[in-house]
């Protein structure tokens, strides 16, 4: 059997997706800047996901702007929030963000921007204390994620704005793991910016969008053309837009049902792995969490044996450690939780999708605990 456990990396493209997405790899193949009929009559398609977009999120169709994804969108709004205001150099963000926000956040820094980094506290969620204590008039931008990649803690994003919004800076929200799986509205949650990408949530890779509020003079972070009111040039995606089009209105219309659904499958799971495999931790559980996301500490033995092992059995899931050229970083998001790196180096995260099944959560709390006992039982720390 094979199952897979890594949504949050990225998710299939629903079949309906890509059926709306066909046309334009054929017949439907002009351009949509172009002045003919053939090429400017695609233009309605890429305003009908414009809308769909904006009404995931609660925003006006005005507000949205189509970007390669979520990394593009995250340097867009964080290289804007830098350059914004003269007298408002500083930027903050939080210790466990992406590295499309992390990094770009440090590179910025060297570049001559104040840097200031949120703590979170041992559920995951962001310490508002360290925030209110890092902001000040000088800040020109705050960009918190809604929810983390790794754990699946959902931030607060409306108290962070609103701090933020006092002290009279932008607020930024990397949402790529909220949009799609929990309801997301920028205005009830006072958001000035978001990032967001489609293939998240049963989108194509490739393609996302960033919001920006009415009223913001956003500024272009690629130069060329004059798509997207000059503010992202490049020929329209037109069949990955008409895509992230589908998938937003496919989730306005299933977000309540899937999160029902993967949440059921979710506790089974982790209540599945406690009971299996004794001494296993599930991270943040004092904190709200995507209805889709967990990540299990299983003490004592390294995920990356665990992550060879699973893979022979057909299911794929990941670690949170980052691993390159041969050396293992624990996971910084695991850490700034106060989790010890040992502890840290045991990490294994599920995240499930609305194509998860029943019988597959059954197959994994099949073949997961003889392989975590046998991993016991060899292990040097144990
Ligand atoms: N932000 C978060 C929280 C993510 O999880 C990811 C992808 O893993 C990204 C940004 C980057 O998105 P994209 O793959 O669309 O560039």
């Amino acid at each position: 059997m094979k199952v897979y456990l890594d949504n949050n990396a990225t998710t299939r493209m629903a079949p309906e997706v890509l059926d709306a997405m066909m046309p334009f790899f054929n017949d439907q193949y002009g351009n949509p800047s172009s002045f003919h009929t053939f090429g400017s009559n695609l233009m309605e398609y890429i305003e009908k996901a414009r809308q769909q977009v904006a009404d995931l999120i609660g925003a006006d169709p005005s507000e949205i702007f189509f970007t390669s994804g979520g990394t593009e969108s995250d340097n867009t709004a964080l290289f804007f929030g830098g350059e914004t205001d003269p007298e408002k150099p500083g930027l903050i963000t939080s210790v466990v963000e992406h590295p499309a926000v992390l990094k770009t956040a440090r590179y910025l820094e060297q570049a001559g921007h104040p840097l200031g980094l949120v703590k979170v506290n041992s559920s995951g969620s962001i310490d508002l204390d360290s925030l209110e204590d890092l902001v000040s008039g000088k800040t020109g931008l705050v960009s918190i994620m809604k929810a983390n990649n790794e754990t699946g803690v959902i931030m607060q994003i409306k108290e962070a704005a609103e701090i933020t919004h006092r002290a009279g800076a932008l607020f930024h929200t990397d949402a790529v793991q909220a949009v799609g799986k929990i309801p997301v509205d920028v205005k009830a949650e006072e958001i000035d910016l978001l990032s967001l990408s489609a293939h998240k949530f049963h989108g194509p890779k490739g393609i996302g969008a960033l919001y920006a509020r009415k009223g913001i003079k956003l500024k272009p972070f690629m130069h060329g053309g004059h798509q997207e009111k000059g503010m992202r040039s490049g020929t329209y995606n037109i069949a990955g837009i008409v895509g992230l089009g589908k998938a937003a209105e496919m989730a306005r219309n299933f977000i309540s049902e899937e999160a029902l659904i993967t949440s059921a499958l979710l506790e089974k799971l982790e209540s599945g792995i406690l009971k299996g495999c004794p001494g296993a931790v599930i991270v943040g559980t004092e904190a709200v969490r995507l209805p889709n996301t967990a990540t299990v500490l299983f003490i004592n033995v390294e995920s990356e044996a665990i992550l060879t092992l699973i893979d022979f059995a057909g299911i794929s899931v990941s670690s949170g450690s980052a691993c390159s050229t041969g050396s293992k970083d624990p996971s910084y998001v695991l850490t700034s939780m106060g989790i010890s790196v040992a502890d840290a180096n045991t990490a294994i995260r599920f995240s499930l999708s609305m194509y998860t099944s029943n019988e597959e959560i059954d197959y994994v709390l099949q073949e997961l605990p003889p392989i975590i006992e046998k991993l016991r039982k060899i292990s040097p720390y144990a």
